[in-house]
């Protein structure tokens, strides 16, 4: 079935950018003058070749908004050069949507008046093994100048990436994929497997569909490193190799919507929603971030804690201080605080630690041997109704605030915070992150750095959406937030 005709990031620089290093060619084209637009559309004739070849006739153009939909314009495959080079109209009023359908407003977007225009990145369009026929291209937002539009996330996460790149560093990203595969009967979630949790069962109950979502995937051109049955019923999980940011961004969208078509096929439906049942173990999305400097993982190698260099352990301190905030941006629904609670693996808990499951930050080391090129950063407090793009873009701002600050990181906490008092722990400063929604909108509101890297639009379009879904659901039980958020993401 499906082939790839994804090609490296750094393709994605126009022509006009051109002579300006590798930072532009992670960042892609800031501005769409003419000679841009017309390199794009030259481009766009090769794409659309291999797609045709490929039998695909329709283009989904897919931006995820700020409550973490994917929301889509296509277009047939005659229409690519034409929207390679101009795009494809879109009004900036999906930006303060809600989880919901409902749409609300905010400082500087959001009403009826404006246009902005949906261009498809050449270099990431990817056929689509699940749905014959289609390809699934992720898009830049631009204004009909042509300039790079304030509130686009994914323009957004290409900045941060080339603030990284203007300190030497460069991140390598990928995103944990957790869903539950059921149905939906009179209102309750039915998985669609009995087995146990990882247990054996499950995969023989499911190995037809166990190996097409794989098999699409890796004819897509992902490179899937495990699929394993998870803890909670009917749930899954997929683990990907990582990626420059915005690509692993691409590929968690990608991954999702392939495992949700391959579902639809087998009857099946697809919950990547933070609670799918509540009171239940719900559905993460860790983040694992590796730093490289000259061609070297900062978080080995070094004199420092569990082998951190001065960088790695500044980075991963400014990601550990900024959590609160960054809670908000990764588990950004009132359905995300279901889950985000202790002794669930969702590291409910503002502290890091080597291989610790319930600290919110965790060290992943590897075996030794390939500790240079293995040690990471788990994320695990985030969910998938987050949009991977400010996921991203936010981490690494985190990140660099740490290193202009010369973090350093507290005490590292081992074993299950909860469980130990406080005058016990050794990081004084662990605490439970946000609560509630409102709470991390809080924290994310007074935080200048995230404030200051997203810029006032994006971020007050973000922050009014995270008001108004608090407003949604107030007073709303946790079962009937379940139920109205189970099947959104
Ligand atoms: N499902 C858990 C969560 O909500 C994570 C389980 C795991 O550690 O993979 O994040
Ligand atoms: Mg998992």
């Amino acid at each position: 079935m499906g082939c790839s005709v994804t090609t490296q990031a750094g393709d994605s620089a126009g022509a006009g950018d051109a002579g300006s290093g590798g930072r532009v060619a992670a960042i892609g084209p800031v501005t769409l003058g003419a000679e841009q637009r017309a390199e794009l559309v030259r481009r766009s004739g090769a794409v659309a070749g291999r797609l045709g070849a490929a039998g695909v006739t329709m283009v989904a153009l897919c931006w995820i908004d700020n409550s973490g939909i994917a929301r889509v314009k296509s277009i047939p495959l005659g229409r690519l050069e034409r929207a390679a080079g101009w795009g494809v109209g879109m009004s900036p009023v999906f930006d303060v949507f809600l989880v919901n359908d409902d749409i609300t407003t905010s400082k500087y977007i959001g009403g009826p008046d404006g246009d902005l225009r949906l261009v498809p990145d050449l270099d990431r369009i990817a056929v689509l093994a699940g749905q014959p026929g289609w390809a699934l291209a992720p898009v830049d937002r631009y204004t009909q100048e042509g300039r790079r539009y304030a509130g686009c996330q994914r323009s957004f996460a290409r900045r941060m990436t080339g603030e990284a790149l203007e300190h030497g560093l460069t991140a390598r990203v990928s995103f944990e994929i957790e869903w539950a595969l059921g149905m939906e009967d009179d209102g309750r979630f039915v998985p669609a497997c009995a087995g146990p949790a990882y247990g054996m069962t499950r995969v023989i109950e499911l190995s037809d569909y166990g190996r097409e979502v794989v098999g699409a995937l890796e004819r897509q051109g992902i490179v899937v490193e495990q699929f394993h049955p998870e803890y909670a019923a009917g749930q899954l999980e997929v683990s990907v190799a990582t990626s420059d940011p915005v690509g692993a961004a691409d590929e968690s969208v990608l991954v999702r919507q392939t495992i949700r078509a391959v579902s639809a096929r087998f009857g099946f439906q697809v919950s990547f929603a933070p609670s799918v049942v509540a009171g239940s173990v719900g559905n993460g999305g860790h983040v694992h971030l590796s730093i490289w400097r000259d061609g070297k993982n900062v978080l080995a190698g070094g004199p420092g804690r569990h082998g951190l260099t001065s960088d790695g352990e500044a980075f991963a301190g400014g990601i550990l201080a900024s959590l609160p905030a960054l809670t908000a941006v990764g588990a950004p629904s009132v359905a995300s605080y279901l889950r985000l609670v202790p002794s669930h693996w969702a590291g409910a808990y503002q502290c890091w630690g080597q291989e610790n499951r319930e600290a919110a930050l965790r060290l992943v080391t590897g075996s030794s041997g390939e500790h240079d090129v293995r040690a990471n950063l788990e994320v695990k407090c985030f969910d998938l109704a987050a949009n991977p793009y400010l996921v991203v873009g936010s981490l690494i701002a985190a990140g660099l605030d740490g290193l202009r600050s010369g973090a350093t990181l507290p005490p590292e906490t081992s074993g299950d915070p909860v469980g130990i008092a406080a005058g016990d722990l050794a990081d004084p400063d662990a605490r439970r992150l946000p609560q509630s929604l409102a709470e991390a909108a809080g924290h994310l509101e007074r935080s200048a750095v995230l404030r200051g890297a997203m810029g006032e639009p994006l971020f007050e379009a973000f922050l009014a959406v995270r008001k108004a879904e608090t407003e949604l659901f107030s007073g709303v039980s946790p079962d009937d937030i379940v139920a109205r958020t189970r099947w959104r993401w």
